[in-house]
């Protein structure tokens, strides 16, 4: 029985700028599982990850223009930080 996913895994070289180091993430990787037609990020910086999945919804919107990364890391603050 064959494998009903297809991964396509590839380091890529732009790099999103992350929120809490204020620089370029330490990498970037990108997969691609085109069963689903779907593509997911993981950035990996400061010891940390972070995964971004784009649905195959959004890769259709996204197509008609640019892909653009925004900032990894960043996080919404539910309380204030303590003092
Ligand atoms: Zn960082």
């Amino acid at each position: 029985m064959a494998d009903l996913s297809t991964l396509h895994v590839r380091e890529l070289k732009t790099l999103p700028i992350c929120d809490r180091c204020n620089r370029p993430v330490d990498r970037l990787i990108e997969v691609e599982d085109t069963t689903f037609d779907r593509l997911t990020f993981i950035a990996a910086c400061h010891g940390d990850r972070e995964r971004i999945t784009i649905t195959h919804e959004e890769l259709v919107v996204m197509r008609g223009g640019s892909l653009q990364f925004g900032r990894a890391f960043v996080q919404v603050r539910a309380l204030p930080p303590k003092t």
